[in-house]
């Protein structure tokens, strides 16, 4: 079941101000883990005044308090995932796409290993993508 992280901020006290809204709202549209600039400029057309400042500080509220997931990923740019059930990423090498690995089937995750309990994973998966294989040939 998806959280209801909006109702979530509001009983911590917080403000659940327009902006965070709409950023919230566009991470967990979207699949393609997105930049901080790539959200800015999607949220800019619902807010037209909003700063990239502003986005970046919503976004580091949003992953403090793990409303979102900001991935660490090879290259430099940070980039965020509104899906915040556990779930790993492919990453491919050549075009950069991060695609999602939703499948719990596919992690080999254990709940506990000899030093403790295991509460939290981060996985990434590299290659080439089928899409840039078939381009190369
Ligand atoms: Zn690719
Ligand atoms: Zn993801």
């Amino acid at each position: 079941m998806q959280r209801d992280i909006k109702t979530e901020i509001n009983q911590t006290g917080d403000r659940l101000t327009k902006q965070r809204q709409v950023i919230l709202d566009y991470l967990q549209k979207v699949t393609c883990h997105p930049t901080a600039e790539i959200v800015y400029n999607n949220v800019r057309r619902k807010l037209p005044h909003i700063s990239l400042g502003t986005v970046y500080r919503n976004l580091d509220y949003l992953v403090d308090r793990e409303y979102a997931l900001e991935l660490n990923t090879t290259d430099a740019e940070r980039h965020f995932d509104g899906c915040i059930r556990e779930h790993w990423h492919y990453i491919c090498d050549k075009c950069g796409t991060i695609y999602d690995l939703r499948r719990a089937g596919n992690m080999p995750v254990r709940k506990k290993v000899c030093w403790g309990k295991v509460e939290r994973t981060e996985c990434n998966l590299y290659g080439i993508c089928k899409k840039c294989a078939r381009r190369k040939k």
